[in-house]
C-alpha cells in the first residue's frame, strides 16, 4: 500500500446502530488526503501505545469534498481492543494520523452479476460498492449482523438482491457462509467480494467460490478476512500469513 501519512481531526460521531459508530474526520489535513478509485479504499489509523505505533485498518466509507470530510464506520465490538473503544469515546477536535488510502476492488462494468458478502466490518465496503455500481447492475448481497436492529438502509441498484442474515448466538461467519452457499447462482460471469471473520471467509467461502464454483482468480481476487475471532489485528495478520503458507486446498490462481 502507498503510505502517505495524513493528520485528521475528528469532527463529530454518530451512532448508526448499537454496534456501528460513524466518525467524521476533517480539519486542515483533509486537503492532503488523496482519495483512491477503489470502493474498498482503506486507511491504517495510527494509535501510539507505549512508545510504539499500533495500526488499525478501516474502510473509507465516504468522502465529501465540499464539506472537507471523510466518514469511517467503526464496529463497536465491546471494550476489548484499541480502535473500537476509541471510536466509542472519541470527542470532536481529537487528532489522529493515518496511512493510506490503499484499496484493490471496484465493481467491474463487464461483470454479468455481482456477489457481495460480509459482516459488520465489511458493511462499509459493501455499502460503498453498492453505491458505486451503475443503476442496471445485478446480483446478490449478503450481510451478517448480530440482530435486526443492526441493519442499515443502503443505497443500491434495484437489481441487487440484499439479504440481511442474523447471527444471534451463533459464531461470527457461520450464518454468512450458510446464506452464501444456499444462494441460487446466476448465469454469466460473476465478480465476487467477500470479507469478514477470517476463518469463515478464507477456509470456507473462499474455497467454495474458487474451487466448488470455479470462479477464476481475476473475478474473485477480493475474498479474505478482515479480522480474526480471539485475535488482535496483529494476531490476525500472523494467522493470515500462516494460513496462506499452508493453504493447499484452494485452487491455485488461474
Ligand atoms: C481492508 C480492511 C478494511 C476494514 N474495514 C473495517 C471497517 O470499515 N470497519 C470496521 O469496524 N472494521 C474494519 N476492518 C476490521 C478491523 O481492522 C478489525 O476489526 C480490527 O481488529 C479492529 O481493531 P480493534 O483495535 O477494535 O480490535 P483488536 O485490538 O484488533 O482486537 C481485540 C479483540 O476484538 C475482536 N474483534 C476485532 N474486530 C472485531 C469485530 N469486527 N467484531 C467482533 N470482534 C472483533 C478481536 O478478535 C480481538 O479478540 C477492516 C479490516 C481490513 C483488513
Amino acid at each position: 500500500m502507498a503510505r502517505p501519512r495524513t493528520t485528521l481531526t475528528v469532527q463529530r460521531t454518530e451512532r448508526l446502530t448499537p454496534r456501528l459508530i460513524r466518525v467524521y474526520f476533517g480539519g486542515p489535513g483533509f486537503a492532503t488526503f488523496r482519495p483512491s478509485e477503489f470502493t474498498d479504499s482503506y486507511v491504517k489509523f495510527i494509535f501510539p501505545r507505549d512508545g510504539i505505533d499500533v495500526l488499525r485498518t478501516y474502510t473509507v466509507r465516504s468522502i465529501d469534498p465540499d464539506a472537507g470530510e471523510l466518514a469511517v464506520d467503526f464496529v463497536y465490538h465491546g471494550d476489548e481492543g484499541i480502535a473500537g473503544p476509541w471510536a466509542a469515546s472519541v470527542r470532536p477536535g481529537e487528532i489522529i494520523d493515518c496511512f493510506g488510502p490503499g484499496g484493490a476492488y471496484a465493481p467491474r462494468a463487464d461483470a454479468d452479476w455481482h456477489l457481495l458478502a460480509g459482516d459488520e466490518a465489511a458493511l462499509p465496503a459493501i455499502a460503498a460498492a453498492l453505491e458505486g455500481m451503475p443503476a442496471d447492475a445485478a446480483g446478490l448481497a449478503f450481510v451478517e449482523v448480530a440482530e435486526p436492529v443492526d441493519e442499515l438502509e443502503l443505497d443500491k441498484p434495484t437489481g441487487i438482491e440484499l439479504t440481511w442474515l442474523h447471527r444471534g448466538t451463533r459464531e461470527p461467519g457461520e450464518v454468512l457462509a450458510e446464506g452464501v452457499r444456499a444462494a441460487t447462482w446466476r448465469d454469466g460471469q460473476v465478480q465476487v467480494f467477500i470479507h469478514g471473520e477470517a476463518r469463515s471467509v478464507m477456509q470456507d467461502l473462499r474455497r467454495y467460490v474458487r474451487r466448488d464454483r470455479g470462479v477464476r482468480a481475476e473475478w474473485a481476487a477480493s475474498i479474505s478476512g478482515y479480522w480474526r475471532r480471539g485475535r488482535t489485528e496483529e494476531g490476525f495478520r500472523e494467522w493470515k500469513a500462516e494460513f496462506k503458507a499452508q493453504d493447499t486446498e484452494t485452487v491455485p490462481n488461474r
